[in-house]
């Protein structure tokens, strides 16, 4: 009979969320299994499809974990200005000079930090990595967590961390609940190679058929993200790359000039989806196991890297007998709860405001964003908002 293997933290999935919290247990004595069902894959050559807008706290923390220093610099582009568009010609802009900081964001591939981040993570002493391997069965009792893979060895742990994202298989074991709210919108996302300069500028326009966005890319490139109603995203992933470029290009009043697009688009169906309780006795939450949010925030991400950041603090501080007790991960749990609902809500309050559907709002909005754009408290708030 096959024995149980023992860890003290099994982390069921590795994204960025997981990847960034087996880095942050470097420095722990912590044991680390790290499951993962499917072997990575990187973009070769050109541009990947999936750009995040990674705030400054993730990026101290990607530091602080041994990632950031080493991506390549060249693929980093410093977001210095945001403008954003009602859909009634009004307007609001901020820049990283106007708050002192040095950028609002940093732009990145999420390839880029997620080899980074498995590259490191595969060396790490403390970390077993399996992969790929797919959970079967999860129980807790008595204080410990018993993970059956399907290949039949089983994971004996203090604390099973569910990172296997928006669907995740942890979270349905556990019996936490997640209440989904569908948008009814797709994610469409490209890259372009630009004829202007985008001067580390980033552009939203509220329009009538959704929110677009232009993210600023290295070396003249762009990265579009429409959150279209579900025809409008259809009909922009059936365009050929010429009538997509010219239709984003004058979607976004021809800012960077002529579009040639460099990566095809793709699309993502988008929800909300709220998770009241994140932790149970042995088990915890983190990134999109825990929330999803609407990406006209630009923010999954970096609630992901903070959940991992807040779960690695606390764990390094327990005692390795109560790392799964319910009591100490509520820590965890209330942490992180405050700016999850508040980045969820606000998103989604922004979200039904803009809604395109809902014209008899557009007047509201407009002088909304142009009041914002007047009132320094309330557009300082929304630059925190911004900077996550
Ligand atoms: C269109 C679109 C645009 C976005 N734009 C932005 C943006 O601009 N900024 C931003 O911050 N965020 C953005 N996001 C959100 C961002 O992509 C996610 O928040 C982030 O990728 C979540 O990381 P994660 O590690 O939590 O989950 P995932 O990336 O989903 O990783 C989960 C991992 O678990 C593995 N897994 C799943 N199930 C199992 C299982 N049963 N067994 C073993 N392994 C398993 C998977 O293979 C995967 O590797 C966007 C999302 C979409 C859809």
């Amino acid at each position: 009979m096959q024995r149980d293997l023992e860890f003290d933290v099994v982390v069921v999935g590795a994204g960025l969320a997981g990847l960034a919290l087996c880095a942050a247990l470097r420095r722990t004595q912590l044991s680390v299994a790290l499951v993962e069902g499917r072997p990575p894959e990187w973009p070769v050559g050109g541009w990947d499809a999936r750009v995040y807008a990674v705030s400054p706290s993730s990026a101290r923390f990607l530091d602080q974990i041994g990632a950031w220093a080493h991506l390549d610099s060249t693929r980093l582009q410093p977001m210095a200005r945001i403008e954003v568009f009602g859909d009634r010609g009004a307007q609001l802009d901020f820049s990283a000079f106007d708050v002192g900081v040095g950028e609002l964001a940093w732009i990145a591939e999420s390839s880029l930090i997620a080899r980074e981040l498995w590259e490191g993570v595969k060396r790490q002493a403390n970390v077993t990595l399996l992969c790929p391997a797919k959970p079967a069965a999860l129980a807790v009792e008595g204080g410990r967590a018993r993970l059956a893979l399907e290949d039949g060895r089983t994971l004996d742990a203090a604390l099973v961390v569910g990172a296997d994202g928006v669907q995740s298989w942890v979270r349905a074991q556990a019996g936490l609940e997640a209440r989904f709210t569908d948008y009814a919108e797709l994610g469409v996302v490209a890259n372009f190679r630009c004829e202007r300069p985008h001067l580390g500028t980033a552009w939203q326009w509220f329009r009538p058929d959704g929110v677009l966005a232009y993210l600023p890319l290295p070396d003249g490139h762009m990265s579009m993200v429409w959150s279209a109603p579900e025809a409008v995203g259809r009909e922009l992933l059936q365009y050929d790359a010429e009538t997509l470029a010219a239709h984003v290009a004058a979607a976004g009043d021809h800012m960077l000039g002529r579009l040639e697009v460099v990566t095809p688009a793709a699309g993502f169906p988008l929800r909300l989806m709220q998770v009241p309780r994140v932790v149970a006795s042995g088990v915890a939450l983190i990134g999109d196991a825990a929330h999803a949010i609407h990406p006209l925030s630009g923010h999954g991400v970096n609630l992901g890297f903070a959940d991992a950041r807040e779960l690695s603090a606390l764990l390094a501080g327990l005692d390795r007998g109560v790392l799964g007790d319910l009591r100490a991960l509520r820590r965890y749990e209330r942490r992180r709860a405050e700016e999850v609902n508040a980045l969820q809500l606000t998103t989604h309050a922004l979200h039904e405001l803009f809604r395109p559907q809902w014209p008899a709002l557009s007047w509201l909005r407009n002088t909304g964003l142009k009041l914002t754009a007047r009132v320094p408290v309330v557009r300082n708030a929304l630059v925190r908002y911004a900077l996550g």
